[in-house]
């Protein structure tokens, strides 16, 4: 399977500038290749493909010479990258979502360099990049597989790290329980089970929030283009780097926990109640989605399966007698009048949806989802 391994790493000022001027020469050919296929289409509508740009890669070093000082796979990606933004904006289109044309990168909004297989080397605690230097790589934890790609990126906040995306790493089977569970997704808790669990969100979230309010606050009152507006920015990105890695951690270590317990989980379709849902929750859907998309990752590891199930309704029908009981969203217990079931809403949802996959998936009417 795929795996992708992030570790910080550091090195001195002359590395820094070096691999400063290979974002921006990128950025540079990032924003030609935008620029032809723009021209392109408007004049001949016709569209330029990857393919065609990769070959006019040698050709365009010759106009501009300082091309060669960037390693030759990694102007391939750059022209991969644009290819994907197309991609992407196409397909959206395609949906009918509204869409954003692929923009022109400004200075600074390009941050991070892809190499495959040549031009780099691990020795000892040092990841050497050819052409640019050696940064101190602080490995955290070992590199699994085969290295396909190495991306050196620079955040916000001015730290640095490497990601390696590795093929051929060897799945950790967790062991089998034989036990099946469904998940909503409350208003109250992150998450609900079906066997009566809840997870809440850490508290420190609202800790994190606060923080970030006050510190968008005191960047709003710097002067524009001043030093300290700078810095004001790096506090503000450092925090918001620090929230991503926490809530990061928080969704590894639920899924995990859900894993260890159950082999199948049902959890609802997004795609299919996103549609009702009020916009006031899109915040919650995002940290929703990021955990999704781990727990999907995870059980691929793990060998356990992960189930979309159509579900709708799950509030308001009775787990016990499938009837319909009406209720507010603030009505936090299920109380059927109909065979006197009463539960927390959540878990009662949860329960719903446990059962409505186990009757889909055995008329095999339901396929786990794949990575
Ligand atoms: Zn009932």
């Amino acid at each position: 399977m795929k795996k992708s391994f992030k570790y910080y790493i550091k090195a001195n000022k002359e590395t820094i500038q070096k691999a400063e001027r290979i974002f921006n020469l990128c950025r540079v050919l990032y924003n030609l290749c935008l620029e032809q296929r723009k021209f392109v289409w408007k004049n001949y509508h016709k569209s330029v493909s990857c393919y065609d740009q990769i070959k006019e890669l040698p050709s365009l070093k010759k106009f501009f010479p300082e091309l060669k000082e960037v390693p030759s796979q990694t102007l391939q990606e750059v022209v991969e990258r644009v290819d994907k933004a197309f991609r992407n904006f196409f397909s959206r289109v395609k949906k009918g979502e509204k869409s954003g044309y692929p923009r022109f990168k400004s200075f600074n909004r390009y941050d991070s360099f892809t190499l495959k297989q040549a031009g780099w080397k691990i020795v000892g605690k040092e990841l050497k990049i050819g052409k640019v230097g050696s940064f101190k790589l602080f490995l955290s934890r070992p590199i699994e597989g085969d290295i396909k790609t190495v991306t050196i990126r620079r955040t916000l906040s001015n730290r640095w790290y490497v990601t390696f995306s590795c093929d051929n790493v060897n799945p950790k089977p967790l062991p089998k329980t034989g036990e099946s569970v469904g998940i909503d997704v409350g208003c109250e808790s992150f998450l609900t089970t079906s066997e009566e669990e809840k997870i809440d969100n850490p508290r420190f979230f609202q800790r994190a929030q606060s923080l970030l309010t006050k510190r968008q606050k005191t960047l709003s009152r710097k002067k524009k283009g001043s030093k300290h507006r700078n810095k004001a920015r790096i506090l503000l990105s450092k925090a918001h780097e620090k929230v991503f890695d926490q809530r990061r951690d928080f969704h590894f270590k639920t899924a995990r926990k859900i894993l260890q317990t159950y082999d199948t989980i049902f959890i609802e379709d997004m795609n299919h109640f996103k549609s009702y849902r009020s916009l006031n929750r899109s915040m919650r859907d995002v940290a929703w989605f990021s955990f999704f998309n781990i727990l999907l990752f995870k059980a691929e590891e793990a060998g356990k399966e992960v189930v979309k199930v159509p579900a709708r309704n799950t509030s308001q029908i009775c787990s016990s007698c499938d009837r319909i009981v009406q209720k507010g969203l603030s009505v936090r217990v299920h109380s059927c009048p109909h065979c006197g079931l009463s539960i927390d809403r959540d878990i009662n949802a949860a329960r719903n949806i446990l059962r409505l996959g186990q009757s889909l998936q055995g008329a095999g009417a339901l396929a786990p989802v794949m990575n």
